[in-house]
């Protein structure tokens, strides 16, 4: 069963990403790529050389500053992405800082597999869970809604 498997990357960790994706990229082709514009762009252009048998499936979001990191946690909201693997540039304030605190938040609320550095990143892939169902439990956020704010 194929996962959605989201795929963003900053541009000091734009290389380390298409290093990956490559290393992995017959894997990753199996399944429902989503990703950034650029990012995504990138990763087209690499698989379309390297790799020119595959035909990766990818939805090509907004440029992340531009409102590609909204859409893709919106994604994550709506239960669709599975995994995301999210490169951050440690080293630099991005302007979109809100935007990438905000994924990451959206992904502990709802238990979504988040893989911030390639170390991660192989570990999720080789788990058996990557091409197994998987079940991500849900907090329960029934009492939250139930609440009387006022
Ligand atoms: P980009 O966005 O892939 O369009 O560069 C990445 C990001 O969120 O900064």
């Amino acid at each position: 069963m194929p996962k959605t498997i989201g795929l963003v990357a900053h541009d000091a960790r734009k290389q380390e990403m298409l290093t990956w994706v490559k290393r992995n990229a017959p894997t990753l082709c199996d399944h429902e790529l989503v990703c950034t514009g650029t990012t995504g762009g990138l990763i087209l252009d690499m698989l379309a050389k390297e790799y020119p048998t595959l035909s990766p499936s990818m939805t090509r979001l907004k440029s992340g500053p531009l409102g590609g990191d909204q859409q893709m946690g919106a994604l994550i909201a709506e239960g669709v992405i599975d995994i995301l693997f999210f490169l951050t540039d440690p080293m630099t304030t991005q302007p979109h800082d809100v935007d990438v605190k905000a994924l990451v938040r959206l992904c502990t609320v709802y238990n979504t597999v988040l893989a911030c550095t390639v170390a991660t990143a192989d570990f999720v892939i080789s788990s058996p869970f990557f091409s197994e169902p998987y079940h991500a439990e849900h907090h329960d956020y029934a009492a939250y809604l139930q609440r009387q704010p006022l």
